[in-house]
């Protein structure tokens, strides 16, 4: 399986986003993560610091209606109208002031605490209110103020409006704690009592008076607009403030899906243990309704202590969570956007880096297909650049090195085309050397049978001859026998001539060295050998020098060679040619050379290495021994007879002799 490619610009894109990734996310998470616990933290905070100002909001409503009860106690009209203990009095005095000051409850008690008069409804009176906590503190002299839960019995002296003012339906709601009844009848109230003295100081009665909160969002929406400053009243994008009576929202401008103000709903059963029941103060996280919010709850008191319900401001978690989302998403972007960046600029890096690269790997590849010379143009003051560098000696060095080779190589071949030559050469001096031997060899046999048989045939050839001679005589003149005897003695003749060439052919004979002008030898061979064969359709050449060459030799077997050579020559001519005779000294090579050149038809390539065997012959009389005696009488001599002969154009026999020393 091949392995994958996996190029430099991939590495270093990898090598660059890997850490930017790692960056990116450890930022994203970090930041993200800061962000968020800040934003919780800070929310928190906030929360804590608006419950604070809420409270203090709840405490100044407190207080604004104990500064109303309280001063309206001290009016002379109303004190007198408590020291008469006047109903109709007391009732003129107290209707305009609870309508102007928007009280819920207006009422005078005298001083055994029992009901002087109800501006909210005149026809109650008479009850006893002695026991009530805020009275009771009251009729001691204290202005005493409060937080008081009503029951509706309680209310309905009041008159039923207020009742029914009071009576909340609840609402169904996830999370609370179980509850059977169906309504709040209850009501809340911030109730002022204050003692109504006259000059002395003595205590006339009690005036009573507050505001009842169930329904009654003006607080609520004071507290929000107060805190979330800009916002609506019922605008709870941000936050939002609620009066818990119990577990119940009596005033709220938390709204419910429906966009009403959620009334009726009720407090999740854990915050309730927490705030109403273990008295705590709650900062946190909480479901109010229906989304969660930051939230905080305060428990409200009554006079004795005991949690009656709660004081809760909240800041929806919502615009906080889209906050975080568009933050991330901020945050993401721009990362998004350094990593794109930051993939671009290795790209493009990494692309720079690798192309000078490419291009070496290009040269390279050319360098290895066998191209030389090669030169890269990079120069850059980096690792690449040094690369090249090294590229370009290499390439110098290859190129050298390759010369070197060629040189090497050519001058190889001409050695080896020097020594194959020699080779040749030695080879055919070789052939030739044993052709000589087998020749020479052969000529020793057949010289050593030749001598054998020309010596048994020599006498009795000499009786013949001498038997013939002798009836040639006997015999007279054009005897019709004369004839016969006549044939028998040139027959014998015949013989006798062929018995001698054999004895020569075996060479009997000791040369008999004298300095001998082969040039002259040919002259007188030409001027006798008319006599036996006829030359005139023959045209004789010369060429011979004026300082003819002298050589050591035996006169009368040199003479025999030529002869044989000439006579051949005019035999290979019958039809008529040029025979052309040459003679010089070739005094570099030592040698005297005669040549023997005939027009004839010439030598066929098969006869060649036979023409100097014993008895090969074409011609039908012929002997077949005139060369190879010629050869054997070269060669005594320390000669060489060649043969060049083209077929069809004539041949040409060169004899080689020794010439005489010091000439
Ligand atoms: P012979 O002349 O008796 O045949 P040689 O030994 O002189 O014997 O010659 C041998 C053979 O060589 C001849 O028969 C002839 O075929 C051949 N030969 C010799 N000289 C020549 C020549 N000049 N041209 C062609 N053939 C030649």
């Amino acid at each position: 399986m091949p392995q994958r490619r996996f190029p430099i610009s991939a590495k270093l894109t990898v090598a660059t986003l890997v850490p930017l990734a790692i960056a990116i996310v450890c930022c994203w998470l970090v930041g993200v993560t800061v962000l968020a616990s800040r934003m919780t933290t800070q929310a928190q905070e906030k929360v804590r610091t608006d419950l604070n100002a809420a409270q203090a909001l709840f405490q100044s409503e407190l207080n604004h209606i104990r500064d109303v009860v309280r001063f309206t106690a001290v009016i002379p009209t109303m004190v007198a109208a408590f020291a008469q203990s006047d109903r109709t009095l007391l009732d003129g005095q107290l209707s305009p002031l609870r309508q102007s000051e928007q009280f819920d409850i207006f009422t005078a008690i005298d001083a055994k605490g029992t009901v002087l008069a109800r501006s909210t409804n005149p026809l109650s009176f008479g009850d006893d209110y002695a026991r009530d906590a805020l009275i009771s503190r009251a009729l001691k002299g204290e202005v005493a103020t409060g937080t008081v839960i009503l029951s509706s019995v309680a209310m309905q002296r009041e008159g039923t409006p207020l009742v029914e003012r009071a009576a909340i339906k609840l609402l169904q709601t996830p999370h609370a704690r179980p509850r059977h009844d169906a309504v709040e009848q209850a009501g809340m109230f911030l109730l002022t009592a204050a003692p109504v003295k006259d000059g002395r100081g003595n205590l006339l009665g009690v005036l009573l008076g507050g505001i009842l909160l169930n329904n009654n969002n003006a607080l609520v929406d004071r507290i929000k607009e107060t805190l979330f400053e800009g916002q609506s009243a019922v605008d709870e994008d941000r936050g939002s403030a609620t009066i818990f009576l119990g577990d119940v929202r009596i005033a709220t401008n938390v709204q419910d899906n429906d966009g009403n103000r959620a009334i009726g709903t009720r407090m999740a059963d854990d915050v309730y243990d927490r705030v109403l029941l273990k008295r705590e103060r709650l900062i946190g996280r909480a479901f109010v309704v229906k989304d969660w919010n930051f939230a905080g709850y305060e428990p409200i008191l009554s006079q004795q202590g005991v949690p009656i319900g709660a004081l809760y401001v909240g800041l929806r978690e919502k615009p906080f969570t889209s906050l975080k989302l568009n933050i991330g998403i901020l945050f993401s972007v721009i990362l998004l956007f350094g990593a794109a960046m930051g993939t671009i600029s290795s790209q493009i890096l990494s692309q720079r880096l690798a192309k000078p690269i490419k291009e070496l790997e290009a040269l390279v590849r050319q360098v290895a297909a066998g191209k030389r010379g090669l030169t890269s143009p990079i120069t850059t003051r980096d690792e690449i650049g040094d690369l090249a560098t090294e590229f370009n000696q290499m390439s110098a060095a290859l190129a050298r090195q390759d010369q070197e080779i060629g040189e090497l190589t050519r001058g190889l071949e001409q050695k080896v085309a020097e020594r194959t030559t020699e080779l040749a050469e030695k080879n055919q001096q070789l052939e030739k050397t044993r052709e000589e031997l087998v020749r020479a060899e052969k000529l020793a046999a057949v010289g050593e049978l030749a001598a054998g048989v020309a010596h048994e045939i020599n006498n009795p050839m000499a009786i013949i001859r001498g038997n013939a001679e002798l009836l040639q005589m006997a015999f007279p003149q054009g005897h019709e026998n004369l004839e016969e005897i006549d044939a028998i003695a040139t027959q014998v003749q015949r013989v006798e001539r062929i018995v001698a060439n054999l004895l020569r052919f075996a060479r009997r004979e000791r040369l008999q060295i004298t300095l001998v002008r082969p040039a002259t030898i040919l002259d007188e061979i030409l001027t006798t050998i008319v006599h036996q064969e006829p030359l005139e359709a023959i045209t004789v050449a010369r060429t011979f020098p004026l300082d003819l060459p002298l050589i050591p030799g035996d006169a009368e077997l040199l003479r025999q060679v030529f002869t044989n050579l000439i006579l051949n020559a005019i035999q290979a001519m019958p039809d008529g040619g040029t025979l052309t005779l040459a003679c010089r000294a070739v005094p570099e090579q030592g040698q005297c050379r005669i040549s023997v050149s005939d027009t004839g038809n010439g030598i066929l390539p098969e006869h060649r290495s036979q023409l100097f065997n014993p008895f090969f012959t074409t011609k039908p009389t012929g002997t077949g021994l005139g060369l190879s005696v010629s050869y054997g009488i070269v060669n005594d001599h320390g000669g060489n007879i060649q043969v060049e002969s083209i077929p069809g154009a004539g041949a040409t026999f060169v004899v080689l002799l020794p010439l005489a020393a010091g000439l």
